[in-house]
């Protein structure tokens, strides 16, 4: 577990999103994985509000959070996290479509098929989270994570 203490998330905030990422892994039968929060921020704000990357086989998912991730609001970053997370899913998947069909598509084709498969992927990641969220108690989960008992 990465530990941090940058100005773009206090060392508490990214305990309790380790804790949080933790809980939902375990709601996905996902419990093998190991979600770090990185030190580095992502570039901007503009692109996303975090990244979620992978290391193929090892089970093991670098988050990567925004410069102004603290001013965000609890549920923003809570379905933020969610969203992340369930990326996860896809990531045997991924090495298939994407990692494997490098090997025998041009260049161009490529990097067209690798942008339609991603925002097909957005879309079902976007679909499990509101699921997610209607499912289960998400909220309460994230307070927990937070240290903050209702
Ligand atoms: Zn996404």
């Amino acid at each position: 577990m990465v530990i941090v203490a940058r100005s773009h998330v206090t060392k508490r905030e990214a305990q309790a999103i380790c804790d949080y990422a933790a809980d939902l892994a375990g709601l996905l039968n996902m419990p093998g994985w190991r979600i770090l929060v990185m030190e580095e921020p992502t570039q901007d704000d503009d692109e996303a509000y975090a990244t979620i990357d992978w290391i193929d086989q090892k089970h093991t998912a670098q988050l990567r959070l925004c410069p102004s991730w603290m001013k965000l609001d609890d549920a923003t970053r809570r379905e933020c996290i969610t969203h992340e997370v369930l990326h996860l899913l896809h990531a045997r998947v991924s090495t298939v479509a994407l990692d494997d069909a490098a090997v025998y598509m041009r260049d161009h084709d490529h990097r067209d098929w690798s942008r339609r498969v991603r925002r097909e992927f957005e879309l079902m990641v976007d679909h499990l989270a509101t699921f997610m969220s209607r499912t289960f108690k998400l909220e309460e989960a994230w307070d927990r994570a937070h240290g903050r008992t209702s």
